[in-house]
């Protein structure tokens, strides 16, 4: 099936339920009794796979089409985007991975979905296939409301866009109460740059903590601008507790995710102070510098 076959059967048919790896539908099928009367399964559509990276008037950026699996991903582009390679590895388990969508991921439009975090603090965005057209939405604008979005029902995540160059200091921190196989309770993605000793851009995405996935404001703009110190940060990771709306519920307390998140930025400093990224992952062959990926100019 092409996309556009997809798309025309989703616009003449807006009650089919959409499947791409089907390990989050297949758990409502199993669990929940879900009995769907028309599904489409798009995991294996040509214009939804594969990775590139792509020159436009808008500038440069990789692309991963939505129904790359997060196993082809965590390949690809593990070591030319260190946050997506810091990720992936918590992300379930391999076996999950092996079928589990960057898609579908964002299609749950879950609050605790593991890559909206990582994928918020690369300023990343989507774009929204249609019969009629295409739209290019930033994932900060993407997400409305507990599992709710501006995706329309006659509309597919055709692809995920990730704008170049990208910040040499990141991380990816998952909170959840067993190692592997588990959903976050908190996660937290960094993408920071710091310029002669001084942040010149924070991105913090967050999860777990409101009914969305969100990008912590109040912290990245009381960072940039200020020295990369303990000091600086101690009083950042002040505000950052005070980000979302976290609620209680048998995963963790409100509590404890809003502590939680002061502490993840402690320990990101932690791991990151006395660097610039310059002599690691931000050097030559690092972050921006995804060279194998077949190159695309339009
Ligand atoms: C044991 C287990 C462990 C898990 N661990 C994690 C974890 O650690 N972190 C985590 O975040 N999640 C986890 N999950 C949840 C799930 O694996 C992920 O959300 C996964 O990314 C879903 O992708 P999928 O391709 O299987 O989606 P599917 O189950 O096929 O679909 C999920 C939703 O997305 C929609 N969708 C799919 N593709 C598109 C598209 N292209 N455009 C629009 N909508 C689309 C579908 O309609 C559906 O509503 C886990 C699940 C299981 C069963």
């Amino acid at each position: 099936m092409s996309l556009g076959e997809a798309l025309t059967i989703l616009r003449d048919e807006p009650d089919v339920t959409v499947v791409a790896g089907s390990t989050d539908h297949g758990v409502l099928v199993n669990i929940r009794a879900l009995r769907p009367g028309n599904v489409i399964a798009v995991d294996r559509i040509p214009e939804l796979r594969g990775v590139t990276r792509r020159s436009t008037a808008d500038g440069e950026f990789i692309e991963i089409g939505a129904a790359q699996t997060l196993t082809e991903i965590e390949r690809e582009l593990g070591q030319a985007v260190p946050l997506l390679g810091a990720l992936l590895p918590q992300f379930a388990s391999r076996l999950i991975r092996n079928s589990a969508t960057i898609g579908g991921n964002l299609g749950t439009g879950s609050p605790i979905g593991d890559t909206p975090p990582a994928l918020l603090a690369l300023e990343a965005s989507l774009v929204l296939a249609s019969a009629d057209s295409e739209r290019v939405v930033p994932l900060s604008e993407y997400f409305t409301g507990y599992r709710q979005s501006v995706r329309r029902a006659d509309e597919l995540i055709a692809a995920v866009r990730i704008p170049l160059p990208l910040s040499p200091l990141t991380a990816f921190h998952k909170i959840a109460k067993r190692r592997f196989d588990d959903i976050s309770s908190v996660a937290v993605g960094y993408a920071v740059t710091v310029t002669d000793g001084t942040v010149s851009k924070a991105r913090i995405g967050l999860g777990g903590v409101a009914a969305t996935p969100l990008r912590a404001y109040a912290t990245e703009s009381f960072l940039e601008g200020s020295p990369w110190s303990a000091d600086t940060v101690a009083a950042a990771a002040e505000i950052l507790r005070s980000e979302g709306t976290p609620m209680s519920d048998h995963r963790a307390s409100a509590a404890y995710r809003s502590a939680v998140l002061g502490t993840s930025l402690e320990r990101f400093y932690a791991e990151k102070s006395g660097t610039d990224g310059t002599d690691g992952p931000g050097g030559p062959g690092g972050p921006g510098d995804a060279d194998g990926l077949q190159e695309v100019r339009s």
